[in-house]
């Protein structure tokens, strides 16, 4: 291990892996630290799907943000497997967005003004192809271009392609305390210090310490998700199904991934029998059959969401060289490959698009008044 790096990563989900291999990549020396094993958080818990028309209504700022980390995917998809061996499961079968009442029916309507690239399906159009889904799918709006992958391969692959290129990972060790020091920082951590002229805090729905420990308000909004899986033995449908906030990932393996339950401020990660009774209820009150369907496994994880539900990317306003990369909520897999771009233009300072560092910049949650910008040069964490 050495002791003096370029950047220091403070989190191994598939944010700091993919921050980490666009950095060693591009030649700056950077290591990940987790206080886990890499990649067991949020990023395990994920469905992994690239919902970049569920996730969004408008064709705005953020809509094209998350439509170049989607686009990313493919070429990714084939430079990591060359580099790592790994395949991330990239399918792109597309996305349903299935109208369960009239109410939904019109929004969906409403969004296919917006993007034309979408298609609208009646609800026997829907059905002749899914015969399995219920009479209350009254339409649906194809999405194309939209696909998932499989997380933890994407977060393993890009873990492996950034020590291939020089990176480091320090797993099983906690950052305990942060100090400003001559031009960088000293990163404590629970046997060693190490130093580093930047550090970037990509902790998940860990990271609110880090914004108040400098002396920011906290935005993180930690959401609780539970999620189950099937084994169906036979083909029902090859594109994700998404409805309610609800979804049906089927995976190239053939499991199916069920979810998810939504619960803010709640970190506790045990499955409870009612989250999974209500999400079971919703979701097979669209897809009756899967009900006789053999039952896998159930998880939950916590989205580092944030107040306003959009990453929080780039610098401190007062420490130069402390960076947050934060606040995906149920985004992260779709926008690992964009964040870790920007993030290493942003250290490597090459030019970066004003509008998205105006969206994405952590001061725009921060309220006027009170103490907001003061800070100690030694911050303490648990
Ligand atoms: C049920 C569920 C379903 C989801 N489905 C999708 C989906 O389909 N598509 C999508 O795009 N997103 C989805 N998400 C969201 C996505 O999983 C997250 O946005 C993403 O994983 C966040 O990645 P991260 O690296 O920021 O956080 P994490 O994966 O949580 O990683 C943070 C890491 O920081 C480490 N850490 C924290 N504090 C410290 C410290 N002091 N020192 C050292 N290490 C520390 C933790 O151990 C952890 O490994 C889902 C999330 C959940 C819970």
């Amino acid at each position: 291990m050495d002791s003096h790096y370029d950047v220091l990563i403070m989190g191994g989900g598939i944010i700091g892996q993919s921050i980490s291999y666009h950095l060693n990549k591009a030649g700056v020396k950077a290591g990940v630290i987790d206080k886990n094993k890499s990649g067991q958080q949020a990023t395990r818990a994920a469905a992994g799907m690239l919902g970049v028309h569920t996730e969004n209504r408008e064709d705005d700022t953020f809509y094209q943000f998350c439509r170049r980390s989607r686009n990313l995917y493919s070429g990714l998809s084939k430079e990591l497997r060359e580099l790592t061996g790994i395949d991330i499961g990239l399918t792109s079968f597309g996305m349903l967005e299935i109208a369960a009442n009239q109410e939904e029916k019109h929004e969906l309507l409403q969004k296919n003004k917006t993007f034309q690239n979408l298609k609208w399906l009646n609800g026997p159009q829907l059905r002749e192809r899914i015969p399995s889904l219920s009479k209350e799918a009254c339409g649906a709006l194809y999405m194309g271009e939209d696909g998932h992958v499989e997380p933890k391969n994407v977060c393993e692959a890009f873990k492996r392609g950034a020590l291939l290129y020089g990176g480091e990972l320090i797993e099983n060790n906690t950052v305990r305390k942060i100090k400003q020091s001559a031009g960088g920082y000293q990163v404590q951590l629970e046997d060693v210090i190490l130093t580093a002229d930047k550090v970037v805090a990509a902790t998940g729905a860990e990271s609110g310490k880090w914004f108040e420990f400098t002396g920011l308000q906290n935005p993180i909004v930690p959401t609780k998700g539970e999620c189950f899986s099937i084994q169906p033995t036979t083909t029902y449908f090859k594109e994700s199904l998404f409805f309610n906030n609800f979804y049906l990932v089927p995976k190239p393996d053939g499991r199916c991934i069920i979810g998810a339950t939504s619960k803010p401020y709640d970190q506790c990660t045990t499955t409870t029998a009612g989250g999974l009774s209500g999400l079971m209820n919703q979701v097979f009150s669209i897809v009756p059959d899967l009900k006789n369907e053999p039952f896998l496994d159930f998880w939950s994880g916590v989205r580092p969401g944030s107040l306003d539900g959009r990453p929080i990317i780039g610098e401190h306003p007062n420490l130069s060289g402390f960076l947050f990369a934060t606040g995906h909520y149920r985004n992260g897999i779709l926008l690992a490959p964009v964040t870790g771009q920007l993030v290493k233009d942003l250290i490597v300072n090459q030019t970066v698009d004003s509008s998205i560092q105006d969206l994405l910049s952590p001061i725009r949650i921060q309220t006027s008044g009170g103490s907001k910008y003061e800070y100690s040069s030694e911050w303490q964490t648990c």
